[in-house]
């Protein structure tokens, strides 16, 4: 509407400055072409604003509007001076004024219902169980669980979903849009190209293992070892694959993968679909970790018990469990108090 408003008053400056243009014989003048290129300038930017979702950055693209149009009305307003077109000045104010109000309106807007869209968000997140950590540089990470194997993490703002999938009832148009969408393999549990579209901006990074790169096109193919750096935190993609004889095609070795999440030191191992496997004794240093517990296709109680004294993690989240009894590995490390289960809805 506010961009219909806009649009109309530009015009109708234009047409007014045309018509006195006229009275006076000037239409040829430069002071004509100069509002039409400004007009179009400011159309344009009033859609980028209006379609919202697509303006990326709406304080740069204000900023940088404002310095190219502000500079181009002053020059105009010393051409019309110049021509000895006096008798327009008056039609060059009111599209200035037209101008930047409409924009700054326009602006404002924008930024309000980004900031609407986000409260909404966060609030549908909120039905979501979290846990905060801090880290030691001070940064607040929040992690989400989801259900199964999924899960978002916040991670000083940043907002990191993992293996985004609708088939448990999460709604993905009304989930906190993506910073960072990571993807572990292609099983149905795990990826969701729905889900993934939903929480899409267009600034989203997206990462996954080969083979999801390859159904999706559109994730970056990460190996294992692999590490990527982004805004105030890295990850990196490690093995995950079963290693139970008959069992190494539900997750061949060197196919999927598991993440590494590391802020500012503090590392998260969430291990995607794997058993307890040899590179567990090489992740280094583990703060969090999330191990996936169901048979056939992940582990029993007892190998995620044997995977995390390889881990020794501070703290482990048994996720992706179906109907598995947890109660085992929670048993067996109350008895030796050496890693913290937490035990959350991940089934
Ligand atoms: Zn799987
Ligand atoms: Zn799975």
């Amino acid at each position: 509407m506010l961009v219909i408003i806009f649009a109309a008053l530009m015009f109708a400056a234009v047409v007014w400055h045309y018509k006195s243009l006229r009275k006076l014989g000037a239409t040829n003048s430069q002071s004509i072409k100069l509002m039409i290129i400004e007009a179009v300038i400011s159309l344009v930017a009033g859609y980028a604003f209006f379609k919202g979702a697509n303006v990326a950055n709406p304080k740069l693209l204000s900023v940088v509007l404002y310095s190219i149009v502000l500079p181009l009305g002053f020059f105009w307003v010393i051409l019309l001076r110049k021509e000895m077109l006096r008798g327009c000045m008056s039609q060059t104010l009111f599209f200035i004024v037209v101008w930047s109000v409409g924009l700054t309106a326009t602006y404002a807007c924008e930024v309000k219902s980004q900031a609407s869209a986000s409260a909404t968000e966060t609030e549908y997140a909120a039905q979501f169980a979290s846990d905060t950590y801090t880290t030691q540089s001070g940064k607040q990470v929040s992690i989400s669980f989801i259900k199964h194997g999924t899960l978002m993490f916040n991670i000083d703002g940043q907002i990191v979903h993992i293996d985004p999938v609708a088939m448990f009832g999460t709604d993905y148009t009304k989930m906190p849009k993506a910073d960072v969408v990571l993807v572990t393999h292609e099983h149905a549990d795990h990826l969701d190209t729905v889900a993934i579209a939903a929480i899409k901006k267009a600034e989203t990074k997206f990462y996954s293992n080969g083979r999801v790169a390859e159904i999706t096109g559109k994730s970056t193919a990460m190996s294992i070892g692999d590490s990527v750096q982004f805004n105030g935190f890295s990850v990196t993609a490690v093995a995950a694959y079963n290693n139970t004889p008959g069992r190494e095609n539900f997750h061949p070795k060197g196919r999927d993968v598991g993440y590494i999440i590391n802020v500012d030191g503090f590392r998260i191992y969430v291990a995607g679909d794997t058993e307890n496997i040899d590179e567990m004794n090489n992740l280094g240093k583990i703060d969090v970790a999330f191990l996936p517990v169901n048979q056939p296709y992940t582990m029993t109680p007892d190998q995620c018990i044997a995977a995390l004294e390889m881990i020794n993690p501070t703290v482990a989240y048994p996720y992706h469990y179906g109907e598995t009894n947890l109660d085992p590995i929670v048993k067996h490390f109350f008895k030796t108090d050496s890693i913290r289960i937490e035990v959350r809805e991940l089934q």
